[in-house]
């Protein structure tokens, strides 16, 4: 059994590197500056009076990013949050269309911002090589250990970085983290078709998750569950990342539980009937609520189809993509 100092000194190391991979993530943003709370300051404080423990590499990371106390309201400033103790929070009714109800997952040990994200880092480098920058923090991250701890692997994201239109889902299914790909199952598959009716292939397109990681499952379970919000808080700035380095022309939510993780917003607040058909923005961008492919799978409802085909039409006008008659007239009841 691990004595105090042992126990102290290995829960320290671990906080440390959670705070490497964030300081690595800001250097890659191109935030210099790191504002925090005096909570998060006296936390940090705790752990580089820490005689006993080795100085590990976070550390070192961090060294290279300025850090000072928090003057300025909160949401107005790059947080780095201390690490909360791991609770479990109570499930929530499930109102996405294609998953089950959550089993209480635990609340994510870190929250790596939830504040407005600072400007991409401007290199040389191409949108591909900032995608695959930020995938190799993103491949090993394990701020939320219950996911981290569940998943076969993380999904990044798939498609072409100077994309004009970039489709965002919810979470990975199961599918997708035996496959490492977003959107690979059956409703991925509908998807695919769906790109393929407005006239490109998936490969013209990226497609990402709000969530990195598949939403664990209790021993035994099979079918997949909707994320939890704060789990989705915790992983957005991945996705803010990936939309800030690609700049697509127009983003594409997929089911209303990628809209409340795109929108921070509690499940309930807002529904996929009013928001759905009208643009909205995210990051200045265009953003286009539609159905999820798994609900058009369960409701083969042609007036279904025909409304999530409008929206696409939306899109692919917004895109400069053209439209042709045959495709107006997709999905009209004879
Ligand atoms: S869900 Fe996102 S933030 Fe959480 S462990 Fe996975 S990659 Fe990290």
């Amino acid at each position: 059994m691990p004595s105090e100092t042992e126990a102290s000194a290995s829960s320290a190391t671990e906080v440390r590197a959670l705070l490497g991979d964030y300081a690595k993530m800001l250097r890659l943003r191109g935030d210099r500056t790191v504002l925090l709370g005096r909570e998060a300051l006296a936390t940090l404080e705790k752990l580089a009076s820490a005689k006993d423990i080795a100085r590990p590499a976070a550390q070192a990371s961090l060294s290279s990013t300025t850090v000072r106390p928090q003057t300025q309201p909160q949401g107005h400033a790059m947080s780095l949050a201390p690490v909360a103790p791991v609770q479990r929070v109570a499930p929530q009714q499930d109102a996405s269309p294609d998953r089950k109800a959550s089993p209480a997952p635990a609340e994510p040990a870190a929250s790596p911002s939830s504040s407005p994200r600072a400007p991409v880092a401007q290199g040389s480098e191409s949108k591909a090589e900032r995608l695959e920058a930020l995938r190799k923090i993103v491949t090993p991250c394990r701020l939320c250990e219950h996911l981290a701890a569940s998943r076969t692997q993380t999904v990044f994201g798939v498609g072409n970085p100077d994309c004009d239109i970039m489709f965002v889902g919810e979470a990975p299914g199961a599918d997708e983290d035996k496959q490492g790909e977003p959107f690979v199952g059956a409703a991925g598959q509908l998807l695919t078709k769906m790109i393929a009716a407005m006239g490109i292939t998936r490969a013209d397109v990226y497609i990402a998750n709000v969530l990195k990681c598949r939403p664990d499952m209790p021993a035994g379970a099979s079918g997949n569950r909707k994320p939890q919000p704060a789990e989705m808080r915790t992983c957005l700035p991945y996705l803010q990342e990936q939309i800030a380095i690609i700049q697509p022309k127009v983003l594409v939510a997929l089911g209303l539980t990628a809209i409340e993780g795109l929108r921070g917003v509690q499940p309930g607040t807002i529904t996929l009937s009013k928001m759905r058909g009208q643009f909205t923005e995210f990051e200045g961008i265009p953003l286009m609520p539609t159905f999820h492919p798994a609900y058009l799978l369960r409701n083969q409802a042609i007036t279904e189809k025909r409304k999530a085909w409008e929206d696409l039409m939306k899109v692919m006008k917004v895109a400069g993509l053209p439209i042709s008659e045959r495709q107006r007239n997709y999905f009209l009841a004879k």
